[in-house]
């Protein structure tokens, strides 16, 4: 261990986790130990879902999407998750000396129309001298109602549970890739960044309490959710890797770099942890929207290796699925 912060602790995987759980250790209370996707505060007689994020993507203009889009989709999505229905939210701009005036309109507006009806309640402006940012970061802050027959939790997930991916995984993370590469014909992948409110609360709203867990899948992909869905709730869980969706384009990046798509991230998918007798139901209800029309299940919860998952390969194997450490590709989100 240096005593100096590495790229490597803000990519997501455990080097992260290393990072945040320092942090978590000096702050700690109840709400914050349980490192969901947003803190539940009781207020009154209900329930806020609150949370924030910084977003330093590069570049800022992307296939798909752009800085903006991208803050307004993780804060909507970190309440979504939590079953929380978004209601406010506030934005928080540092940009640097001599960014397009252009720009920074494209990216308000971006934000203004992925908001929708969710206002932009308050905000902050700081200009800093050239090279003191990369163009532009933005932090989102947002806070939702949480439905008291739901309150799904990380640390949720019961032995028998059925595990559903809502879409094709890895498409943000091969996006900015190869769009900060240029990597021709794979430059033109597109980010799957979306909000995913609509999709989620008719989930919710249908499942109640037998939704036990839910994530937005983002920095560190699919494997990094699971490790951690998997170390919170003391369970284990058993994957088919046939079954996860994961669209052509990609896995020809993938190939093509030696990538592996369980580590990718997304910013408009989810990962759910539901009970079997609500299981089909869930999928009926994703698949009926365009979002989640390619949603999946990939595998189920178990208690006979708690704290491990393993995934059964396309060719009969079975080996151990581990969130990703060291160097990832850093500034996705
Ligand atoms: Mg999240």
């Amino acid at each position: 261990m240096t005593d100096k912060i590495s790229l490597s602790q803000g990519g997501g995987g455990l080097d992260s986790k290393q990072l945040v759980d320092s942090i978590v250790k000096i702050l700690e209370n109840p709400v914050l130990n349980a490192q969901d996707d947003a803190g539940i505060v009781s207020v009154g007689s209900g329930k806020i879902a609150f949370t924030t994020d910084g977003f330093v993507v590069k570049p800022i203009f992307f296939p798909g999407g752009d800085i903006g889009k991208l803050a307004i989709c993780g804060t909507i999505n970190d309440l979504a998750v939590m079953a929380a229905k978004p209601v406010a939210i506030s934005l928080s701009l540092i940009i640097e000396e001599g960014f397009s005036k252009d720009n920074l309109n494209k990216i308000i507006n971006s934000i203004k129309k992925t908001a929708g009806e969710i206002p932009i309640v308050a905000g902050d402006t700081k200009v800093v001298e050239h090279g003191a940012v990369d163009g532009i970061f933005i932090t989102t802050s947002g806070i939702g109602f949480q439905n008291d027959s739901c309150q799904p939790s990380g640390s949720n997930v019961m032995p028998g549970d059925v595990v559903i991916v809502t879409g094709s995984i890895g498409r943000h993370g091969a996006c900015v890739m190869a769009a900060r590469e240029e990597l021709g014909f794979f430059s033109q992948i597109q980010s799957d960044v979306a909000p995913l409110w609509e999709l989620l609360s008719p989930v919710f709203k249908a499942g109640g309490n037998e939704i036990h867990a839910c994530r937005d899948i983002t920095r560190g992909g699919l494997a990094t959710i699971l490790s951690e869905f998997a170390s919170s709730s003391h369970i284990g869980f058993e994957i088919s890797s046939t079954t996860i969706p994961i669209d052509p384009d990609v896995k020809g990046l993938c190939d093509a770099l030696g990538l592996d798509p369980y580590n990718l991230a997304c910013e408009g998918r989810a990962l759910m942890s539901v009970s079997k007798k609500v299981s089909d139901e869930v999928l009926a209800l994703l698949k009926s929207n365009e979002l989640g029309k390619n949603a999946t299940i990939i595998g189920l919860a178990t208690d006979s290796h708690p704290g491990m998952s393993y995934i059964k390969t396309s060719i009969g194997g079975r080996t151990i699925l581990e969130p990703p450490a060291g160097e990832l590709l850093p500034r996705i989100c």
